[in-house]
């Protein structure tokens, strides 16, 4: 026993580096903090894109000795200054991430106090945190009280539970699977594809509704689709519309889409992953009505409400249908389980341990109030418009449907040679220049342009400036 007590003593002298005291603590916390505000307010101003690498193959290496905070936040910022500046407001590609400060200190805070909110008993008044952010978001969608939902890493993972949720709703098991019909259109995100096939889905039918002009899912081509598969003795089980579709920004018709849902018998579950906090604006309302009547709903708080990566939600009008497609026992978990009390956060969720997620999204809209949360998704959709106006009215550049959304599509149509080889210079050349980036895509075969105003940090002028950037690098690469 002596022996043993003497081992153990031995080990804990280096295992109690790993709790440093508060001189310790203080220190890093020092070095730490003004980093941090360096960083803050330098990278806003930094290139939107820096396309180098970080040279030093070494650099993550990690080995028995300890290092300083110096040292390794010299790294941090080396990761922080290359590729896409996910803090400029001159990001407008793809869908543009955020990072609210104070949400990086909800997820400091959360760390800190390392709740786990994923079983009630466990951290109540962190699980009701998330649950009340939960049913803020399913009021804000107008579902009824009886709705729930899982705070989740994004939208991916969030469309996976909705489809799981609506698949063991349907009481469809794997034999039923290839008479199964889900529809979608040409623009349906990739990852509800990637969820059928990791529910076991992948052998289902999948019917791709036709779009209009505004590449929004045309109704009545999903109701002769339905139909047809309904008399053809298939079974018409989910259809998925989409708030904001990656490519072109475009909302589907909700409510007509949730009448033909309603009539037989679909599950409509509405990704608004991009597009769901719009409704916070009165042009939102208009544009996502609807999305009431669906039975489950995903939104990206990292997009929307600009929070950083890792905040996606699910939401569910049903929250007991939510509950039976993802609880379960466990005899270590009888501790805690209460009969009879709501359901945790992981009787809803793929995950059991998880990061409590509430702080990042809840500090940030305790702070600031709504009030500029409302204003600055309105000046997103205003400054889309504005673009769209400006870019009509030169020379050269033919535009996508006015924006539903945030989201542009464009492109420049030069006097000789092939178009789709000018735009890729083009985009090439906005990116060379640094102050804004902006993607593409491929629209009825063509190379298209796409601008994503959904930054915080987006304003005019940053528009302005890429306006500046596109008419002249246009201009040059005609003449060239
Ligand atoms: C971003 C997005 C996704 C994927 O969401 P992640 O949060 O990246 O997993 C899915 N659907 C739509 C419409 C999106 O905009």
């Amino acid at each position: 026993m002596q022996a043993l007590r003497a081992a153990i003593a031995e080990v804990e002298v280096t295992a109690s580096q790993l709790d440093p005291g508060r001189a310790q603590q203080g220190a890093l916390w020092a070095a730490v903090g003004s980093h941090v505000l360096d960083t803050a307010s330098a990278l806003g101003e930094a290139p939107a894109y820096v396309a180098a690498g970080l040279d030093d193959a070494t650099a993550f290496a990690i080995d028995d000795a300890p290092a300083d905070i110096a040292e390794a936040l010299t790294t941090i910022k080396a990761v922080e200054n290359v590729g896409i500046n996910q803090t400029s407001g001159g990001h407008f590609a793809f869908i543009p991430g955020g990072g609210l400060f104070p949400a990086a200190l909800g997820d400091l805070l959360a760390a800190i106090g390392n709740r786990y909110a994923g079983v009630q008993y466990a951290a109540p008044a962190a699980a009701q945190m998330e649950r009340s952010l939960v049913r803020w978001m399913a009021g804000l969608v107008g579902y009824p009280s009886t709705a729930g939902g899982d705070l989740t890493s994004g939208a991916s993972v969030a469309n996976l539970e909705g489809i799981v949720t609506a698949r063991d709703a349907g009481a469809i098991g794997s034999a039923d699977v290839p008479r199964t019909v889900v529809y979608l259109t040409s623009e349906t995100h990739h990852c509800i594809e990637k969820a059928l096939r990791i529910c076991g889905m992948a052998e289902c039918v999948v019917r791709r509704v036709k779009i209009d002009e505004g590449r929004r899912m045309r109704p009545e081509s999903l109701e002769a689709l339905v139909k047809g598969d309904v008399a053809a003795g298939l079974n018409p089980w989910l259809v998925v519309g989409t708030a904001g579709t990656i490519d072109a920004g475009a909302v589907d018709p909700l409510a007509a889409i949730a009448d033909i849902a309603d009539a037989h018998g679909l599950w409509l579950q509405v990704d608004a992953a991009y597009g769901g906090f719009f409704i916070l604006t009165e042009h939102g309302r208009q544009v996502l009505a609807g999305i009431e009547r669906s039975r489950s709903v995903v939104m990206d708080p990292h997009k929307g409400l600009f929070l950083p990566f890792g905040s996606g939600a699910l939401i569910v009008r049903e929250e007991r249908q939510l509950a039976e497609a993802h609880r379960y026992s466990a005899s270590y978990l009888s501790d805690a389980r209460e009969e009879g009390g709501g359901f945790s956060a992981s009787d809803l969720s793929l995950e059991l341990s998880r990061p409590f997620r509430g702080p990042r999204l809840w500090l940030p809209l305790k702070l600031f109030g709504l009030a500029p949360f409302r204003a600055a998704l309105e000046e997103k959709l205003l400054l889309a418009r504005y673009f769209h106006a400006r870019l009509s009215e030169l020379p050269g550049w033919v535009l996508g449907p006015p924006p539903d959304l945030s989201v542009v599509t464009y492109r420049y149509v030069p006097k000789n040679g092939d178009a789709d080889d000018f735009n890729r210079r083009l985009l090439h050349a906005v990116a060379a220049d640094g102050r804004a980036i902006i993607s593409s895509t491929e629209i009825d075969g063509a190379y298209t342009l796409r601008l994503a105003v959904l930054h915080y940090r987006s304003h005019l002028d940053h528009v302005d400036d890429l306006l500046g950037v596109l008419t002249r690098e246009a201009s040059r690469l005609e003449a060239a």
